[in-house]
């Protein structure tokens, strides 16, 4: 994996890591929020670095296994940055570092992302 890659990586981890906090502890229906139309975009999205995902066994998403999604966050950047209005809102010290970080989440997706127009990201998340 290049460093650019490796950088994408880096900051789709810690993104992914507060968003589940959130969705995971302070949510009634955790994973409610996936679809099986966002199983296909990060799909798409790992052909562009060429690499296969695991298909699992869940009847709706191809890519929820027995103890989450099995996905990359870099390889599915809608749903490591996803949260619902209501986190970001509700939760003062969680929306300070959450939207901190998905700028620069944005800025680094459009500078080294694989083949998005620019600003395109921040269209994407809007
Ligand atoms: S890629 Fe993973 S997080 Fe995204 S919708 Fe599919 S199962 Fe859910
Ligand atoms: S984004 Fe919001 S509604 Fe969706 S799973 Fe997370 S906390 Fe729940």
């Amino acid at each position: 994996m290049g460093r650019k890659s490796t950088e994408l990586q880096r900051l789709y981890e810690a993104i992914a890591a507060l968003t589940r906090e959130r969705c995971l502890h302070h949510c009634p229906e955790p994973g409610g929020c996936c679809g099986p139309q966002y199983c296909d975009l990060a799909e798409e999205r790992a052909a562009q670095f060429g690499v296969q995902l695991p298909v699992q066994a869940h009847p709706r998403l191809k890519y929820m296994g027995p103890r989450g999604c099995v996905v990359p966050a870099y390889l599915r950047p809608l749903c490591a940055v996803h949260v619902c209005e209501m986190q970001v809102l509700q939760h003062e010290d969680f929306a300070r570092v959450y939207l901190g970080l998905r700028e620069t989440v944005c800025r680094t997706e459009e500078r080294l992302g694989p083949g998005w127009p620019r600003r395109m990201a921040r269209r994407y998340w809007e």
